[in-house]
């Protein structure tokens, strides 16, 4: 409480080198301060709504805002920015640990990046959580005040006050000697210096704000601008009107006034027909934390479930496949953004939403008849959820579908990122097999990117299997190579040359695709269509197993043992021999598979 000791920290070694990189690194983008700050305020609202679910009281005790609001003391003249946020603040430790003294987990591998790419990048800084360290880009003091909410555990919390400068190695916490002055949450106090006077211009920090934060952020933010002049600007604000609207201090009430800034619905609450592309862009760069890339494709839609909720939800192809994708697949992924009228619910209940093959995909959905203080558990059992997951899943293969037919050089990005995920759909799924089956390309002997469908077309007369071979890791010329596949080539059939993972285990799962049964040509059980033209090479190869039924007899005992049957075969064209799988035996390349797993 009052009279309480200021304490100084000293920052961590990491965490020094790790601002003055951000500082340093980031000289010539110092407007990304604001998003950062935004974002960490849009944070603590989002915790504060998930706190007030299990306990009502902290929103209703001292501040009933939910509010950010951006705020130039005295106009500007004083240089001071100040933001605000009725988030769930910080206590005295919290506001020592998370602004300074614990290297958080991604610290190392941030700093190995940075080194490895020459300098950090704002993106780099977004992505690994160091984003309030940009606020020393344009303040050379900043000055952060924070008040937990009031609980039943902490009736009577203490407003705190961290102080650094931009270059000390130490900062300051302390008990504010103004005492509480904020309802709750946080404010940040920032002296902008002589050379960043843009950032003391409402109209450039409301660009700003519009360009960075209105996709992130769907809180309300304010800003303090001068009341206009002119009666006709004063008549366009008139059928403005706001709830929640933060007080003006009693001394300049008349000469200021608070204007939200996001006043334009959520991209994902608005008409298809009129968002622009470069307005996904911006919103996939935003739910993606990451300004370099753009998607591969989208889908915007409303969906109405069977148990009465309607939603609308907006999915991306993201351009890259995510770090570690493979190993988080099973832990689950955070990539769907779950809201309920415009307030985020949650984003962990990762199978129940996806299914974990389209776990890549970034989604967000929108719910408008949820009750608003929905728990996870009412959710995780609601029959909300598997409806919801049936129609996203319905509208992702469509997406993909599309996009196969309008953009090739785009789907091939999909193919080659997504074909392992593809692959594992099609065999997890079995209302969908068929469906996602049609979504997955090959190279075959005769097109470097071919379906099923047109595998299918293409195939000869009197053709009931679809031939493929199959090898991980191998090049697919060194599988054309293969003698299985030389006779069926000269004969003029199509071969699939397969080389991914899930490839082989998939195809076993294609018993029927537009009536034809997948065969692995390393197998036994290949049917040719052409067999009747064949009458004289039958003939012939009778004659033949005659004449050389010494041989296979003595072939027969030298491998005793070790193969099940020796036998001749029309099979090869230049190769003297081959080992074959029996058809209803694990292949070569399936038992090296296995036993790769099992080590
Ligand atoms: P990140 O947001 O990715 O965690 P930042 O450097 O932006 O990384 O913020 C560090 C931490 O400081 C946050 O995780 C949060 O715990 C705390 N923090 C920052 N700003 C606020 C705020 N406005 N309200 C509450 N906590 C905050
Ligand atoms: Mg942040």
């Amino acid at each position: 409480g009052a009279g309480e000791e200021t304490e100084t920290f000293k920052y961590e070694s990491d965490i020094s080198r790790l601002r003055s990189l951000v500082i340093h690194s980031l000289y010539s983008h110092k407007d990304v301060f604001l998003r950062e700050v935004i974002s960490n305020a849009n944070d603590a609202l989002e915790k504060l709504r998930l706190t007030s679910l299990t306990d009502r009281d902290v929103l209703s005790a001292g501040e009933p805002n939910i509010t950010i609001t951006v705020d130039l003391d005295e106009g500007g003249k004083t240089g001071k920015l100040v933001i605000r946020d009725t988030g769930i603040g910080m206590n005295k430790t919290e506001l020592a640990r998370n602004l300074g003294t614990i290297a958080r987990s991604g610290t190392n591998e941030f700093l190995k990046r940075a080194d490895d790419a020459g300098g950090a990048d704002s993106n780099l800084i977004g992505q690994f959580g160091l984003g309030f360290y940009s606020c020393f880009l344009v303040s050379p003091v900043v000055r952060v005040s924070s008040l937990p909410p009031a609980t039943a555990e902490h009736p009577d919390p203490v407003q705190h006050t961290f102080v650094s400068t931009a270059s000390g190695d130490t900062f300051e916490v302390f008990a504010d000697p103004r005492g509480n002055t904020l309802g709750r949450g946080t404010e940040i106090v920032l002296d902008i210096g002589d050379e960043d006077q843009q950032f003391l211009s409402t109209s450039n920090l409301k660009a700003l704000i519009d360009k960075h934060s209105t996709f992130s952020t769907t809180f309300p933010i304010y800003i303090r601008e001068r009341k206009a002049q002119t009666p006709k600007a004063e008549v366009k604000d008139e059928d403005e009107e706001f709830d929640d609207v933060p007080a003006d201090d009693e001394e300049d009430e008349d000469e200021f006034t608070w204007v939200r800034v996001n006043d334009q619905a959520p991209i994902w609450m608005r008409d298809p027909k009129s968002v622009s592309k470069e307005e996904y862009i911006e919103f996939y760069k935003a739910v993606a934390k990451d300004q370099t890339q753009e998607p591969l494709g989208w889908t915007h839609f409303k969906g109405d479930t069977q148990s009465g909720v309607s939603f609308r939800s907006i999915m991306f192809i993201p351009p890259v496949l995510e770090k570690d994708f493979w190993s988080k697949i099973t832990s689950g992924l955070n990539n769907v953004r779950l809201m309920v009228k415009r307030v985020f619910i949650t984003d962990d209940l990762g199978e129940q939403y996806m299914p974990r093959w389209l776990s890549f995909l970034k989604v967000t959905v929108d719910a408008d008849d949820l009750p608003l203080n929905v728990s996870r558990e009412t959710l995780q059992n609601s029959r909300f959820l598997k409806q919801l997951q049936r129609i996203l899943v319905r509208k992702a293969i469509d997406l993909f579908s599309k996009l196969a037919a309008d953009d090739k050089e785009k789907y091939k990005q999909v193919s080659t990122l997504y074909g392992n995920a593809l692959r594992i759909g099609m065999m997890e799924s079995q209302k969908d097999k068929i469906k996602i089956a049609k979504l997955l390309r090959f190279e075959s002997t005769r097109s470097p990117f071919t379906s099923l469908e047109e595998y299918v077309e293409n195939r000869k007369e009197g053709q009931t299997q679809i031939y493929y071979i199959a090898g991980v890791g191998e090049t697919t010329q060194a599988l054309a190579r293969s003698p299985f596949v030389e006779k069926l080539k000269a004969r003029g059939y199509e071969i699939l040359l397969l080389n991914l993972p899930s490839d082989e285990p998939m195809m076993g799962t294609l018993n029927n695709f537009m009536g034809m049964q997948a065969q692995d040509v390393s197998k036994k059980g290949l049917k040719y269509g052409d067999e009747d033209e064949d009458e004289a090479e039958k003939k012939e190869l009778a004659a033949q197993n005659i004449a050389y039924a010494p041989l296979l007899k003595w072939l027969k005992k030298e491998l005793e043992g070790q193969v099940s049957d020796v036998v001749l075969t029309n099979r090869l064209v230049t190769s003297p021999c081959t080992i074959v799988v029996d058809s209803m035996g694990w292949s070569a390349n399936m038992a090296r598979l296995m036993a790769a797993q099992a080590e």
